[in-house]
């Protein structure tokens, strides 16, 4: 068994669509950045190949991977579950909290576990806080995740 952690904070950017946890946020502020600025499955992504010893986002899908750019998170969590059972993990389950003030993802839990669930081939946990106003979450200039996952070598 070996865990792993992974976070990420993306800046909010007003107008742009909102893609959390695997699901599409209506009315809500999306993320900005290259991808779909998706924390909760970014940290995920960490979480995973922190847990099996194989870097980082970053070292994974960089810049010397363009293919890469602009992948949803889902996607990028399939690429990950795929690198992982190539090493011989399995997921025993993931846990991950989003930092922010929406969305509140509380209202949609299950459909978010499904959906992660089902990427990463075990089952994630999906829960939600917010910062009482302070720093860039409480503000609502960003959105943070949390995330740890735990792997089971296959016998
Ligand atoms: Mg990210």
């Amino acid at each position: 068994m070996r865990v792993g952690v992974g976070t990420d904070v993306h800046p909010v950017e007003a107008g742009r669509d909102c893609w959390i946890a695997g699901l599409r946020w209506d009315g809500v502020d999306g993320c900005a950045g290259h991808s779909d600025g998706d924390v909760a499955a970014h940290a995920l992504c960490d979480a995973l190949l922190s847990a099996a010893g194989l870097g980082d986002l970053g070292a994974v899908f960089g810049t010397g991977r363009p293919e890469w750019t602009g992948a949803s998170g889902v996607v990028l969590l399939g690429e990950v579950r795929r690198l992982l059972s190539g090493e011989g993990w399995t997921v025993g389950n993931a846990a991950v909290q989003v930092i922010g003030n929406a969305p509140k993802v509380g209202t949609r839990r299950a459909e978010a576990q499904q959906v992660l669930s089902v990427a990463v081939g075990g089952p994630v946990s999906v829960s939600g806080t917010t910062t009482d106003g302070l720093g860039l979450t409480g503000r609502g200039e960003g959105i943070a995740a949390i995330a740890t996952a735990l792997l089971l070598q296959a016998p």
